[in-house]
């Protein structure tokens, strides 16, 4: 057997301090911890490292939200208001701060395959991202980790042309609302249909907008699919899509609650298909942006099933093709 990939896990203990009120709220701490005792039973120990960010400064996460709505979420952290936005939306007093040093991860990540883009790069963070929109907290999500990693990708490092793979059950509405007007940041995204899901976006036919049109591919799947349907998805559609497009670096949103024990879809996805998905990614990386490439975690609640599959996502990620 090769030896794997380093493996490097970015994330932070006061991801913990994140309060969603306790007790009956999916996105609780205890998903963090499940995937931190994971962490100590991947292979080839001695080649795993752990880092933490430092908080994004408020001029990147300016690229993505507006100041209004940075001002209102802290005020409304701070105020101990207990939600923002929608009940969904818990949050604490410390909320605001752990939310920069969330989307601080994706930087640090991105700094890091800059320097060493052999090295496998896997962000842990909570509060998730996905469904922030410019000025809306929406899905137990404040700040979008992913689009601001875009941008500062762009703007720092001048890799114009990037791609966003999101396995998430749910649509990714606030990374396609970022980028579908952008030519140069293509949003992929395959999800639970949303007749049936939250947040109720990403058919088929959202292809993007104006010059970005031909930009956003949304691959919506029935209830009940499963590993067959994604792996063709993924074959016929993504990797075709991406060597057209030929990213110079790629973003994942690796959410796992499409696990067919986790009550937050009504997908059924096995705990393999998620080696499937880094094998793959890994190999795009490869392929098209020699090896930039870094993974953010989104949802995924279902505890055990949640660590099974970051695992097994992992070790498809380190292996080399
Ligand atoms: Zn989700």
């Amino acid at each position: 057997m090769p030896l794997s990939k380093t493996f490097v896990y970015i994330s932070h203990p006061r991801y913990l301090e994140h309060d969603t009120g306790g007790g009956e709220h999916p996105e609780s701490p205890e998903r963090l911890e499940e995937i931190n005792r994971r962490l100590q039973t991947l292979a080839d120990p001695g080649r795993i490292v752990t880092q933490k960010p430092a908080p994004a400064a408020r001029s990147w996460i300016m690229r993505i939200h507006s100041e209004d709505y940075l001002l209102r979420f802290e005020e409304t952290a701070l105020a101990g208001l207990g939600y923002f936005g929608h009940p969904d939306n818990q949050l604490g007093y410390d909320t605001y701060e752990i939310a920069l040093l969330a989307a601080g991860a994706g930087l640090s990540g991105i700094d890091l395959a800059e320097q060493e883009p052999a090295a496998a790069i896997f962000c842990g963070v909570r509060p998730p991202g996905h469904h922030a929109e410019k000025a809306m907290a929406l899905g137990f999500c404040f700040l979008n980790n992913i689009a601001i990693a875009a941008r500062y990708w762009q703007e720092k490092y001048g890799r114009r042309r990037l791609a966003i793979i999101d396995f998430d059950a749910h649509h990714g509405n606030g990374i396609q609302a970022a980028f579908e007007e952008s030519p140069e940041v293509f949003y992929l995204s395959i999800h639970e249909h949303p007749t049936f899901s939250f947040p109720g976006t990403g058919y088929a036919e959202e292809h993007g907008v104006g010059s970005g049109l031909g930009t956003t591919m949304n691959i919506p799947l029935l209830p009940g699919a499963g590993d067959r349907e994604v792996a063709r998805a993924f074959t016929r559609r993504v990797e075709p899509a991406l060597a057209d497009f030929r990213p110079e670096a790629l973003i994942i949103g690796a959410g796992f609650d499409g696990h067919r024990l986790d009550d937050m879809s009504g997908l059924a996805y096995s705990s393999a298909l998620y080696r499937f998905l880094g094998q793959r990614i890994a190999a795009l990386a490869e392929r098209h942006c020699e090896g930039r490439l870094i993974t953010i975690l989104e949802g995924g609640y279902h505890l055990p099933s949640l660590g099974e599959s970051f695992s097994e996502y992992c070790s498809g990620l380190r292996q080399s093709s």
